[in-house]
């Protein structure tokens, strides 16, 4: 195999194809596709993926160029992943290469250096003897030195046998963890030989005894504690030159110095059982099948998630659970490590890239068969999939906004599909394209209806705040939820406040003319901060000072209007003194770790009251949570969204499931201007059956999806001339290729028109059939192309869009 077919890392779609490359003659045989290589490229050196290995080429085989260096020795990717590559070209209308890329952790996206290391099962014994010099000296051989050394298929040999490995080593800012380890400074004869010489001194010869037996490193603590030698044996034999030790990377485990209390499976209650059956029955028969766990918060999802993996892994199969960023906190994650222990990766975004690729590598090396992450974990790259699970399945951060822009579910999909293994999506509130393919019998409906120990929904109250301004209730509590409030602190029970809302308040805003100030880049109101006490954009980054005057009217009444978090938490300080209060939002939790310890505090019962925005919504199983309060439930409701009205409901109902999980009965109070709203009342009701129901037919009337698929061409450029006029053309050409049946709206000024002084305009495609949209969105792709790469318009395809601005 001479010839690499390569896709380049140059996001341009026209280049977004195969190129053939000359394997060099010494690399030929190692080079596999999935593996990276470094290849010219005009004048430039970029890296590509090679996706296949040929005798031939179409092309002139002597005007190919070489390939300059493998990357890898490994392939990154297996075959499956460079299928799903492929198909999500087609299926979001990516190019490859950022397919590809998106499958990979950051650490292998970002600079680094490979070093070559025994590993940890092998013997240094067993390895070739060029490349057993360099491991014995330095312990590690750096790619570098192999190439010069000419030592690569000697290395690439020993990986085929497993007795090294390669190890990417992120050049990172943030200082990897180092330890001192003990390691043999010999080889094992060698050690045997000196192991005689050293009969008078007992203690040393079991040391030494213990290195022929492993011969690996390990930590100085540890054989300390786990052999109980003395630093004197240790310090005395690396004298003599037998052991030697040295500072060693180890694995930066986020939840090392975490207790995780071991939990056995509960005896399933009827319900359950039910549930679980046919999913068991789709492990154990190996068939794909799409189940929608539905059932209210409490109700014993997650247990069925628990016990459902046990089957997989009892097979020797892998376990991929996806749940929201949010969500990912360490409650979440105690209790699968807590069931299953080491056998467990998590992935969330909180982890440092290094940490990240800790992770990964533990997955790729199979010493997990279970990984909980969030959305871009539906990539861990497991060959034997037995089951995949999607925890709140209708979250919207499924979704990914930029390219590729692939909702995890459809990949989760995929890859069951090829595994022929069972998905379970999980929800209260299951996404309305969901619950019709339950419906439609697509995915196979499992329901639980009860919450464990059949404590009660909570009640819940909706509270007219126009009432309460007419009443003269000039504040941000209505008089009942203050009541309530101050009911709980005697009661010594907890309550969590909700409000749907960043930062520390919203708009500023004249009272006198109504007049908003705005993003001059971005059109959307700026949002005040109080402790800077100014003005931010939250698109763009742009600040400005409070003006003292309006612009409009010079009135001196202008200033921030609407309620944050710090602004209730000043208000309940000035109404409630004695009221403990942990407020958690974007800006009390940016720090690494700040969300737990918050929420610890508040388990521990250090405070009353917690408040906070979407972040506290879901995950929380505190027993003495007896209130929730939602200040506003107006805001989300007026986004430009069509999804707005299921949103409301959705959140709505997962912060009313915080109350009353346990023994304690819970009381919800939602605070609204449009409590006739069928999402606010219905929500109030927690009556999923009826708010489907109802919503589905506004989404026929108004032809959105489950009814119609949706696709979203946004084109952004600095010239709103050259936007108008693109839009337009694309928009006709739409309209001339695609089937009368098809709905082309637009072009229109975006919700948001411009951002970062980029103007914006769009044209929504609705339709329910249309086998040539794709090739005719691609088509598209070309036909601008000469305009996109010449003066920098951008033209951003989104099927199936979640954001609509
Ligand atoms: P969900 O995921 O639907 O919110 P959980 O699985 O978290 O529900 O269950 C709610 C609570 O009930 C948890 O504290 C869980 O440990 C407990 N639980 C779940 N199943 C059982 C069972 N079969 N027997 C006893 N307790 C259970
Ligand atoms: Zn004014
Ligand atoms: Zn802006």
């Amino acid at each position: 195999m001479k010839i690499a077919s390569v896709i380049v890392d140059v996001s341009a779609k026209q280049i977004d194809k195969g190129f053939d490359y000359l394997i060099p003659e010494q690399w030929r045989g190692l080079i596999e596709p999935g593996m990276r290589v470094v290849v010219p490229f005009g004048p430039r050196h970029i890296q590509g993926f090679v996706v296949g290995v040929k005798d031939d080429s179409d092309f002139d085989m002597n005007k190919l160029k070489e390939i300059i260096e493998p990357m890898d020795l490994t392939p990154v990717l297996n075959e499956e992943m460079l299928e799903l590559g492929y198909w999500l070209t087609d299926e979001v209308l990516c190019t490859k290469i950022s397919a590809f890329q998106a499958m990979l952790p950051a650490a292998l996206k970002a600079q680094y250096d490979k070093k070559i290391t025994l590993s940890p099962s092998a013997n240094i014994g067993e390895v070739h003897d060029d490349l057993r010099l360099f491991l014995l000296t330095e312990n590690e051989l750096s790619w570098k030195e192999a190439l010069q050394h000419d030592l690569i298929s000697i290395v690439h040999k020993e990986l085929a046998k497993g007795t090294i490995e390669v190890q990417y080593v992120v050049k990172e800012k943030t200082k990897k963890k180092k330890v001192l380890h003990v390691l043999p400074a010999l080889a094992a004869f060698e050690l045997e030989l000196e192991k005689e010489k050293l009969t008078k001194a007992k203690k040393q010869m079991e040391l030494v005894q213990f290195f022929i037996e492993n011969p690996k490193p390990i930590e100085l603590k540890k054989l300390q504690v786990n052999l109980s030698v003395s630093s004197a044996t240790i310090k005395s034999l690396i004298e003599k030159g037998i052991l030697k030790q040295q500072e060693m990377e180890v694995y930066r485990d986020p939840y090392e110095n975490r207790e995780f209390k071991r939990t056995e499976p509960f005896p399933l209650t009827e319900e359950q059982s039910e549930a679980i059956a046919p999913i068991v029955h789709a492990i154990e028969t190996g068939q794909h099948e799409v189940f929608l766990l539905y059932g209210v918060t409490g109700s014993g999802k997650t247990e069925i998630y628990l016990q459902s993996i046990q089957e997989v892994i009892d097979k020797g199969k892998e376990a991929i659970v996806l749940v929201p960023e949010i969500a990912l906190t360490p409650q979440m994650v105690n209790r699968f490590k807590g069931r299953f222990g080491d056998l467990v990766a998590v992935l969330h975004s909180g982890l440092s890239s290094g940490e990240k690729y800790d992770e990964w590598r533990k997955i790729q090396r199979k010493e997990v068969s279970v990984v909980v992450g969030a959305r871009s974990a539906i990539f861990a790259p497991f060959e034997n999939l037995g089951i995949i699970i999607i925890d709140e399945e209708h979250e919207t951060s499924y979704k990914q906004e930029e390219n590729p822009r692939y909702h995890a579910r459809d990949v989760a999909i995929n890859r069951a599909k090829r595994y022929s293994c069972p998905v379970i999506l999980g929800s209260a509130t299951p996404a309305l394209e969901t619950f019709a393919r339950a419906q439609k019998g697509v995915y196979q409906p499992l329901t639980l209806t009860k919450r464990m120990n059949e404590q009660a929904l909570p009640s819940v109250k909706i509270i007219d705040m126009r009432e309460e301004l007419r009443g003269g209730n000039r504040s941000m509590f209505s008089s009942e939820l203050f009541e309530k409030l101050q009911d709980r602190l005697q009661k010594k029970q907890q309550t969590v406040l909700f409000l749907n809302k960043r930062g520390h308040s919203s708009f500023v805003m004249c009272r006198d003319c109504g007049y908003v100030v705005l993003c001059p880049h971005c059109e959307i109101s700026l949002t005040y901060h109080r402790v800077q006490h100014n003005m931010k954009c939250h698109y763009c980054g742009f600040e400005s000072a409070v003006p003292k005057l309006c612009p409009e009217c010079q009135s001196e009444h202008i200033r921030y209007f609407g309620t944050g978090t710090q602004k209730v938490e000043e208000e309940l300080a000035k109404l409630l003194p004695e009221a403990r209060v942990i407020r958690m939002d974007v800006d009390t939790t940016t720090r690494k770790g700040s969300h737990e310890r918050l929420l610890t505090e508040f388990q521990e019962g250090k405070a009353d009251i917690l408040l906070g925005t979407q972040m506290i919504a879901k995950g929380l199983d505190f027993p003495n949570i007896t209130l929730v309060g939602v200040l506003s439930a107006d805001t989300m409701l007026h986004l430009p969204d069509f999804r707005a009205s299921e949103k409301t409901f959705q959140l709505l109902t997962q912060v009313s499931g915080r109350a009353g999980r346990h023994q304690l009965p819970g009381e919800v109070v939602i605070q609204t201007y449009t409590p006739e709203h069928y999402s606010i009342e219905l929500a109030g009701e927690q009556d999923f059956d009826r708010f489907y129901a109802k919503e589905m037919q506004m989404r026929k009337i108004h032809q959105y999806p489950p009814f119609y698929y949706l696709a979203l061409i946004t084109v952004s450029h600095e010239e709103l001339m050259k936007v108008v006029s693109v839009t337009d053309k694309i928009a006709r050409y739409l309209r001339s290729h695609l089937s009368n049946k098809a709905v082309i709206l637009g072009p229109v000024a975006s919700p948001i028109p411009r951002i970062k002084d980029r103007y914006r305009y769009q044209c929504l495609i609705k339709y329910k059939r249309e086998p040539e949209l794709v090739n005719t969105l691609k088509k598209i792709n070309e036909l601008f192309l000469p305009e996109t790469t010449r003066t920098g318009m951008q033209i951003s395809m989104d099927m199936n869009p979640y954001i609509l601005m």
